[in-house]
């Protein structure tokens, strides 16, 4: 509608152009579609021959839209990681929601149930307060709130610490009323990033023993069997695809990133997942022999290791770039080269999830057409 493109952006315009990737206004988040819709029926793919469930973490995308073309593809639901998170996508249609971080205040604890009440969202608790407060709340809202228990498996961020403290904690959610244990969570996000893969092969094992001893003493405590257990990361799928889990949460294989690319999936060097989402940025000086500057600095480009953004395009090849400043990213040319000023170059980004967060929208391109453009609707939530 015509009251709806404002809201787009200053790319509006250009929707439906068949040149248009070249012409946009920067900086500007690119998805190349084909790579994406490939990526999402590959990690199905994946899921379904393991006979595990997929529910991608939509924290690394932050868009209805991208958590639509998961459900479709095949996924049972998404994982968010704040409330903010998921009050957003359940305004946005999507009604299976697992929120994966831990919360303790009363005013999270309001939030996670008022949504309850208005879509299905399961939580994860790791201690027997909170149990109390959303029992308490969710009794007052007339419904019982789903909950699973998070157990830590290794690195001390969030869950119970012991298999002990997993039965306790299971015997206090059986006993309370308005709440109901439907399984157990069990990230180990110290192995995503790990480069070698022999060591998240023995980390995974190490955590699917973790993992398992919890889900038995959580199986004794409750009387019941733990047929939901969720967890899995992109980085160390294939090393913790075989055991324990039910489901996985992997999120950066939609997307992925250069501090990903680098994390060989089974030691043959050939990636999983190529990267769909990009930077494009706009070549603003070049009056230096093998640098130019561009429009794309730290403020569009978010990395948690400091590695460089791979630049993909409009660049000649061995062309490095470098977020130097807050505003402004330096193109390292090789010698002899150079890049015309005005130019769209396009860079893959360092880490996806900080990244979408620092934008509005995604521009989604098949080829040089511009098809689409997505609001990124729980930026900043
Ligand atoms: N589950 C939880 C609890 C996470 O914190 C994350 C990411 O940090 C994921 C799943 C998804 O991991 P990845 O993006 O590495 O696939
Ligand atoms: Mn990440």
């Amino acid at each position: 509608s015509p009251d709806a493109a404002p809201m787009l952006g200053p790319n509006a315009s250009l929707i439906g152009e068949r040149d248009a990737r070249s012409r946009l206004a920067t900086p500007a988040l690119l998805i190349d579609i084909e790579t994406l819709d490939a990526n999402l029926a590959k990690m199905q793919a994946l899921c379904d021959r393991a006979g595990v469930a997929l529910r991608p973490h939509a924290k690394a995308h932050k868009c209805p839209e991208i958590a639509r073309r998961q459900l479709a593809a095949g996924a049972t639901g998404i994982c968010v990681a704040t409330p903010g998170e998921a009050e957003c996508f359940a305004e946005a249609g999507i009604d299976d929601i697992l929120l994966t971080s831990t919360f303790a205040t009363d005013s999270a604890c309001r939030r996670v149930v008022a949504v309850m009440a208005q879509t299905r969202l399961v939580c994860v608790v790791d201690h027997p307060s909170i149990v109390a407060t959303l029992g308490a709340l969710a009794t007052r809202a007339g419904i019982e709130a789903e909950v699973l228990i998070d157990v830590d498996l290794f690195r001390h961020r969030a869950g119970v610490a012991s298999p002990r403290d997993a039965a306790e904690l299971a015997r206090v959610i059986e006993a309370t009323e308005g709440v109901r244990l439907a399984g157990i969570q069990g990230y180990a996000g110290h192995l995503s990033h790990c480069r070698e893969v022999g060591e998240r092969r023995r980390g995974a094992e190490q955590a699917r023993a973790m993992l398992s001893g919890m889900r038995d003493a959580i199986e004794d405590a409750s009387g019941r069997k733990a047929d939901w257990i969720t967890g899995g990361s992109t980085g160390a799928l294939l090393q913790e695809m075989e055991g324990v889990y039910t489901e996985f949460q992997c999120g950066s294989y939609a997307l992925m990133d250069t501090e990903y690319a680098a994390v060989d999936p089974d030691g043959s060097g050939q990636p999983l997942f190529p990267p769909s989402l990009f930077l494009a940025a706009a070549v603003t000086s070049a009056n230096h022999p093998g640098l130019a500057t561009t429009d794309g600095g730290e403020k569009r480009l978010a990395s948690k290791y400091g590695v460089p953004p791979r630049v993909m395009r409009g660049a000649p090849p061995g062309t490095e770039y470098r977020a130097t400043s807050d505003e402004h990213g330096q193109l390292l040319l090789p010698e002899g080269e150079w890049v015309e000023l005005g130019a769209l170059v396009e860079v893959e980004v360092p880490h996806c999830d900080p990244t979408v967060n620092l934008f509005d929208h995604i521009h989604v391109v098949r080829g040089e057409t511009l098809e689409a453009i997505w609001p990124i609707e729980a930026r900043g939530c």
